[in-house]
């Protein structure tokens, strides 16, 4: 076989990035934009040993799971991976991402994992879910300012007027502020040369409170024609905040470190509701609300509806009677911890971002909550600090430092993609909490953390996945452990009854 050669293949699986895998003489081909049961005519692209790259020249055999992508943008722009998968499919697609991850690099057997996993938790509706949008800023051909998405693996502009995993809000902001840059003659930022002005525009909206933030990411550290654009902005109701973010840097990093505000508050406000989780629970709403501060630097959760049921998930698995001390590692502005600490005796959230763990103690006094409290610092750190120096002062902080700290009941951790550090995990493993709460957004290393976990004398008693990510390939993982210790294995045993002690 040769590049460019023109084959016909059968999809029967898709890779973790969305992408549709066939064989073809003995050589295993991955093709963006080709669906499970597609039958392709496929164009070679990139040939290695035993698998390459293609593309799909022409479908033959439409896919049974195939609909109709609402995106007209859907194939230049590289955000929605499986937008043309069913959204049935899609959350079948995600819960074997999920198994085969754990199955191949967490070496656990199907029969254990059937055993223990809940159907991924779809939405209701899997397009306007995003409560953020980064829409970076240039020209087009003939030089109009244009507003989109990056092609996929590029950096080129696709102009995309209304990303239909955004909100509304988001087209009439966008053709305003294109509107005033065309007007006053604001270049938008040029990456090659490092001249113009406007590299991203940043937009979030506060779904239960129908708050807007606006931020311009400036190459500057002022704005011209600032007012006149303010004046137009502050007219969309709902705007709160209007800021720019200084970033003279020529780098792929989006945001810079300082942002001003022009008009209105630094941040907008939005409220986490807890739901009802659990057998015949519908994810119906309670009237517990944690509601939460949100500047343009702060990492939130960027699909709020479905952030809800996780949460709650993670508050139905942490099982909480008032009485625990938790450890939230991995923090962010406290959105988890401040959720258990509804439930629990006392909370210690780690960050380390030193902006969010100071947001997070911000909105433990928003909401009148006094049994949280933030740590600044990497989890592979402080909490070894905590743990070794029992009944001590912690080094370097200044903490004093309680057993509750060094034998939490339950430790959640809710780690970027690169998962748990090994400091991290182990230190996890001496303080042998009753229960973990793994929530992760890559299978991978969710599946290498599991096992440490596991042959470290703790079992996988619940894995559900939270489909946050609609149209992508993305998903969201929630795991609960318990300990096997003999002395647990009483307690469990009391909490659930004769018959079902098997489990253990
Ligand atoms: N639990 C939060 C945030 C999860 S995102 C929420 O649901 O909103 C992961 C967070 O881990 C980010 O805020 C990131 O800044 C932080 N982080 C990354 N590496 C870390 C480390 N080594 N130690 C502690 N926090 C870390």
């Amino acid at each position: 076989m040769n590049k460019n050669d023109l084959f016909e293949l059968t999809i029967t699986d898709m890779g973790t990035d969305g992408e549709g895998i066939g064989k073809y003489e003995g050589m295993t081909f991955f093709v963006r934009d080709a669906v499970i049961s597609d039958v392709i005519l496929a164009r070679a692209m990139k040939l290695k040993k035993n698998y390459g790259y293609a593309r799909v020249e022409k479908i033959i055999t439409p896919s049974p799971y195939r609909v109709e992508p609402e995106c007209p943008q859907h194939r230049r722009c590289g955000g929605c991976q499986i937008q043309v998968l069913s959204y049935e499919k899609q959350l079948e697609y995600k819960e074997n991402k999920i198994k085969n991850a754990l199955m191949r690099i967490g070496g656990f057997s199907k029969e254990e994992l059937d055993a223990v996993m809940e159907p991924v938790v779809g939405m209701e509706y899997p397009y306007r879910y995003r409560n953020k949008a980064q829409f970076p800023v240039g020209y087009d051909k003939d030089g109009n300012v244009v507003t989109g998405f990056y092609a996929a693996r590029t950096h080129c502009i696709v102009p995309v007027e209304d990303c239909l995993l955004g909100v509304e809000e988001n087209k009439e902001i966008l053709a305003l502020i294109r509107e005033w840059m065309e007007e006053y003659r604001i270049p938008p930022y040029d990456e090659k040369t490092g001249n113009g002005m406007v590299r991203h525009i940043l937009i979030r909206y506060g779904f239960t409170t129908k708050e807007i933030m606006v931020c311009l990411v400036v190459n500057a550290d002022r704005l011209p024609a600032a007012q006149e654009l303010t004046g137009r902005l502050q007219r969309i109701p709902g705007m709160t905040s209007i800021s720019i973010n200084v970033n003279t840097k020529n780098t792929n990093v989006i945001l810079g470190n300082e942002t001003k505000c022009l008009w209105g508050q630094p941040y907008i406000t939005d409220y986490i509701h807890l739901r009802k989780t659990g057998a015949g629970q519908d994810f119906e709403l309670t009237d517990t609300a944690v509601a939460y501060h949100i500047s343009p630097q702060s990492f939130y959760q960027v699909n709020p509806l479905q952030t809800e049921k996780l949460y709650s998930i993670a508050l139905e698995y942490a099982d909480l009677t008032g009485k625990e001390s938790v450890w939230d590692l991995y923090c962010g502005i406290g959105t988890i911890s401040l959720f258990l600490s509804q439930r629990a005796k006392q909370v210690y959230g780690v960050e380390i971002v030193p902006q969010a763990a100071e947001d997070a103690r911000e909105n433990a006094r928003l909401n009148g909550i006094t049994n949280a409290e933030f740590f600044t610092g990497k989890a592979e750190e402080v909490l070894p600090e905590f743990y070794e120096r029992g009944g001590e002062t912690a080094a370097g902080t200044g903490d004093v430092v309680r057993t509750d700290m060094r034998h939490p009941d339950v430790i959640v951790v809710d780690p970027p993609r690169k998962g748990c550090d090994m400091a991290c995990l182990s230190t996890m493993l001496k303080m042998q909490p009753e229960r973990i709460v793994y929530v992760s957004c890559d299978p991978a290393t969710l599946a290498r953390d599991l096992r440490v976990l596991c042959d470290g004398g703790y079992e996988v008693k619940k894995v559900r996945g939270v489909d946050l990510f609609g149209m992508t390939g993305h998903v969201e993982t929630i795991v609960l452990l318990s300990h096997k210790s003999p002395d647990s294995h009483i307690n469990v045993k009391i909490e659930f009854g004769e018959g079902e002690g098997k489990v253990l």
